[in-house]
């Protein structure tokens, strides 16, 4: 990397498409989660996917344990724009099913598929329907027998063995992740791995914990893998409401210059010269902005403490508000353009905020 501002120089990957959405050769790094309904629960999956899209998710992955929940795929897909990944263990019969009903992608692992015969109809399925195929090798998973230690090599060793399968059957549209919840680990794995193929690498951290620690797990797990060039596609694993990890996969994204999309929320720290109650202000400018669906490009919105410094810190925000002396002060560019009573400040913000968009949008 060079300056500050720049972005990492990427891994040279090969591309696979779910669905309408590239992973690897220098398509954007996309951002996937995972539904927490159940999947037979049609309208509450359809409704999850809804608030992930608005969050600006790309890709979901639902699980699918049974039969039930791979035919409920087919009107699950027919309701949702995103692209649909099947999460399969084991059965071949649900792959097969997840793919008659169009999603775009499995996650599945050829090697837990006991008789080969099974593994030809799913990659031939699969294939049929240019469908890719993600490995996922966590350190939880690995067969003990064979690999004592979930160190990176074993890893890597265990993820080729899988991906070789594949290849075997002249199978090339495979996505790779090696997922540990030690951070250093996980990052040693993907560094091996990206060293020995070119298939696109989906970069997390497993088991990452609740959201406050998980998300500083994720940033800092995925976030050096990003900066070191490594990764195709994240996902933030997280326990809590899935929305969440997309805007964390977000934030860290935008904080590595890779994409940018959504709001991106400044605060100052505060000093003696700060004029509101700062803290109160921004979680109320924060809880506005989460209801609204994530802008196309990245909108930057400043809370800043005071008149005197507060605009000119905040100059590259498209919008943003100060005040002191009992006003509230909005200002777009550095500039202030209104002032307001302090209580009408925020709503003051988001109206502001509505203009800069709508102009956008024309
Ligand atoms: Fe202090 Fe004002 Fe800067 Fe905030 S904007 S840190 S209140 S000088």
């Amino acid at each position: 990397m060079g300056a500050a501002d720049s972005v990492p120089r990427r891994r040279t990957s090969r591309q696979v498409w779910v669905g309408n959405v590239p992973i690897g050769g220098g398509a954007p790094v996309s951002i996937q989660s995972m539904c927490d309904t159940k999947t037979t629960d049609i309208d509450a999956a359809v409704a999850q996917i809804a608030r992930l899209t608005d969050a600006g998710c790309d890709i979901v992955r639902l699980a699918v344990p049974n039969m039930e929940a791979a035919r409920a795929l087919a009107e699950i897909k027919r309701q949702v724009t995103l692209p649909l990944v099947a999460d399969i263990h084991f059965d071949y019969r649900l792959a097969l099913a997840a793919l008659e009903a169009g999603v775009d992608k499995l996650r599945l692992n050829p090697g837990n598929i006991r008789k080969p015969e099974w593994v030809r109809r799913v990659v031939a399925a699969a294939a049929e329907r240019n469908v890719p195929i993600r490995i996922g090798v966590n350190e939880g998973s690995i067969d003990r027998m064979r690999y004592p230690e979930a160190t990176p090599e074993a890893l890597v060793t265990s993820a080729m063995e899988h991906v070789r399968i594949l290849e075997d059957q002249g199978f090339g549209q495979i996505v790779v992740s090696l997922k540990a919840f030690d951070v250093p680990r996980a990052i040693q794995a993907y560094t091996l791995m990206a060293q020995r193929t070119d298939y696109p690498l989906h970069v997390g951290i497993t088991e990452a914990g609740l959201p406050w620690a998980g998300t500083i797990r994720s940033a800092v797990g995925i976030g050096a893998l990003l900066a070191a060039g490594i990764g195709d596609t994240i996902r933030v694993s997280l326990a809590g409401d899935p929305v969440e990890e997309v805007r964390v996969g977000w934030e860290i994204l935008k904080s590595l210059n890779l994409r940018s999309r959504g709001y991106t929320l400044i605060v100052c720290p505060s000093c003696g010269r700060c004029g509101i109650n700062l803290q109160a202000t921004a979680r109320q400018v924060d809880e506005a902005l989460r209801r609204r669906p994530a802008p196309p490009r990245e909108m930057k919105v400043a809370v800043m403490g005071c008149v005197v410094n507060g605009p000119g810190e905040a100059r590259e925000a498209d919008v943003g508000l100060t005040g002191g002396n009992g006003l509230g002060l909005i200002f777009r560019g550095g500039e202030v353009v209104r002032k307001v009573p302090q209580d009408r400040m925020v709503a003051a913000l988001l109206e502001e905020l509505d203009r800069v968009e709508g102009a956008d949008a024309r």
